[in-house]
C-alpha cells in the first residue's frame, strides 16, 4: 500500500532532495500536498508529475498563475497561511516540515494534531515552541523525525542507548563562509560572501545562518529540545570537512559519532524509510580519499549568536521564539543591506534583552497562540531597533 505523504516547502533545498527520493519510487507513495512560496512553476511542476492533490503557495498573488498552471489536471490550487495550515490537516502519514523560518511553525503542529509522523527540517519550530511540538506529537500519536543533519546523526548514534549513559553531545559545524576571514573584517561582509557554503549546498537564508553561527545557534536549542539533555551537556565544534555530524560521548568512555557525505538525501531518506535502513542514492564516504579530518574549538568571539544561544537554552519559555523572530528580521535586513553582517547578532541581543525585560518570557506552558504573539512582537522589536539604529 503507498504511503500518503505530504511536502511543506516544495519548492526549497530540502523538498526538492525529498521530491528526488519520491519521484524515485513513484508506486510508492501517494502524494497529497505539495506547498510553496513564490517559485509557481516548480511547485506546478512538480504536482504534476507526482500527481499531488493538493498544492498550495503561501502567497495570494501567485493563485491565479498556479491555477493557469494546473488548469485541466483536476489538482486543487489555494494560497495564503491560512491554506497551508489547512493542507497540513489532510490526512497524511508522512509529512516534510521544511519550509524556512517561523513560517513552518503552524503547519507543523497541524500535522502533529493529525497524528503524523513529521520529518522536522525545519528547526525553527524547535526553536519557538520545542515543548508545544513534543506535547502536540504525544497528545496525537505524532512522531517527529529529525532532519538536520547534526539531530539525524544524533538521532541515529543515540538509538538504543540507555539516555543516563550520556556524557555530552557535540554537533560540528563548517564554519560558514567567514571560517579563514580575520575577525576584523567580518564587519564588510555582504551578503553575496555570505551566501556561498564551503560543503553544503542549501537555501539562502540558512546558508548565511552558517557564516554567521546563527544555524548552529539554533541546532544548540533544537538539539536541546529534541533530546532533552542539560544545556551544558550539548557543544559545537568546528569541522571543516563536514564529514563528521555528531558525536556521541558516552559516560563509559566511549564515543559514537555519525559520518557521511555532506548529502541532505541521507537524512531525509532516513526519516522517510525510518525504523527502516533502506537504500538510498548517497555515495558511500571515501575516507582514503580525505585522509584527515580536523576538529577545532569555536572562538567565541567571532560568533556571539553562539553565546546568545546559551542564554536562550537556560532560559527556555519564550525565549527561543524571540531569538529566532529578532534573527529573521536582522537577516532580512542584512540582506537588504541595511545592516552589517555583525549588527546581526546585536539586534537579537537587544531585542532579547527588551522583551525580556518587558515582558516576560519565562512562561512554563507555551500554547501556539502565545508563541505566535511572541514571535510578531520580536519582529516588530526588531525592526524599531534596526529602524532606530539606522537613524544614529
Ligand atoms: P529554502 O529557502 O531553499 O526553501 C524554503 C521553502 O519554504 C521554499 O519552498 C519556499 O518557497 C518556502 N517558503 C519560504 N517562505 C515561506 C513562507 N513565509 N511561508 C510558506 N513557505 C515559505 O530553504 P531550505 O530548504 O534550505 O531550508 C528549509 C528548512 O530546512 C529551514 O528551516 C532550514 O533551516 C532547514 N534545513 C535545511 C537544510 C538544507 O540543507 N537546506 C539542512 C538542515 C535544515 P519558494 O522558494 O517557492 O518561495
Amino acid at each position: 500500500m503507498s504511503r500518503r505523504i505530504s511536502i511543506f516547502g516544495a519548492t526549497g533545498s530540502i523538498g526538492q532532495n525529498t521530491l528526488d527520493l519520491i519521484k524515485r519510487a513513484p508506486d510508492d507513495y501517494d502524494v497529497i500536498a505539495l506547498t510553496g512560496g513564490h517559485n509557481i512553476a516548480q511547485l506546478a511542476a512538480d504536482a504534476l508529475q507526482v500527481g499531488a492533490k493538493l498544492v498550495v503557495t503561501a502567497h495570494d498573488q501567485h493563485l491565479p498563475a498556479l491555477r493557469q498552471a494546473l488548469e485541466g489536471s483536476g489538482i486543487e490550487a489555494a494560497a495564503g497561511p491560512t491554506a497551508l495550515c489547512e493542507a497540513a490537516t489532510r490526512p497524511a502519514d508522512w509529512v516534510m516540515s521544511a519550509i524556512v523560518g517561523a513560517a513552518g511553525l503552524e503547519p507543523g503542529v497541524r500535522a502533529l494534531q493529525q497524528g503524523a509522523t513529521l520529518a522536522l527540517a525545519n528547526k525553527e519550530s524547535m526553536v519557538c515552541a520545542g515543548p508545544l511540538m513534543l506535547a502536540t506529537a504525544r497528545a496525537n500519536g505524532g512522531t517527529i523525525l529529525p532532519v538536520d543533519s547534526e539531530h539525524s546523526a544524533l538521532f541515529q548514534a543515540l538509538n538504543g542507548e540507555p539516555r543516563d549513559a550520556v556524557d555530552k553531545v557535540i554537533i560540528t559545524a563548517s564554519g560558514g563562509a567567514f571560517r579563514d576571514w580575520p575577525l576584523a573584517d567580518l564587519a564588510h561582509a555582504t551578503p553575496e560572501q555570505a551566501a556561498t557554503h564551503p560543503n553544503w549546498s542549501m537555501g539562502t537564508r540558512i546558508t548565511i545562518d552558517s557564516a554567521s553561527m546563527f544555524n548552529k545557534a539554533l541546532e544548540l536549542i533544537e538539539a536541546k529540545e529534541l533530546f532533552g539533555f542539560d544545556p551544558d551537556q550539548i557543544e559545537a565544534c568546528i569541522h571543516p570537512e563536514s564529514v563528521v555530524h555528531a558525536m556521541v560521548a558516552f559516560r563509559d568512555g566511549g564515543m559514537i559519532g555519525h559520518m557521511g557525505v555532506p548529502d541532505m538525501r541521507h537524512a531525509i531518506g532516513y526519516a522517510l524509510h525510518h525504523p527502516n535502513r533502506d537504500p538510498l542514492p548517497v555515495k558511500t564516504l571515501d575516507l582514503l580519499s580525505i585522509g584527515q579530518l580536523n576538529f577545532r574549538e569555536v572562538c567565541p568571539d567571532r560568533y556571539p549568536a553562539l553565546r546568545l544561544a546559551r542564554q536562550v537554552m537556560e532560559a527556555g519559555g519564550l525565549h527561543g521564539a524571540v531569538f529566532n523572530a529578532a534573527k529573521e528580521v536582522a537577516l532580512d535586513a542584512f540582506l537588504q543591506k541595511r545592516i552589517g553582517f555583525l549588527d546581526m547578532a546585536a539586534v537579537v541581543e537587544r531585542v532579547l534583552d527588551r522583551l525580556s525585560a518587558t515582558n516576560g518570557l519565562n512562561h512554563a506552558d507555551i500554547d501556539l497562540d502565545t508563541v505566535l504573539r511572541a514571535d510578531l512582537a520580536a519582529r516588530d522589536a526588531a525592526k524599531d531597533d534596526i529602524h532606530q539604529t539606522s537613524q544614529k
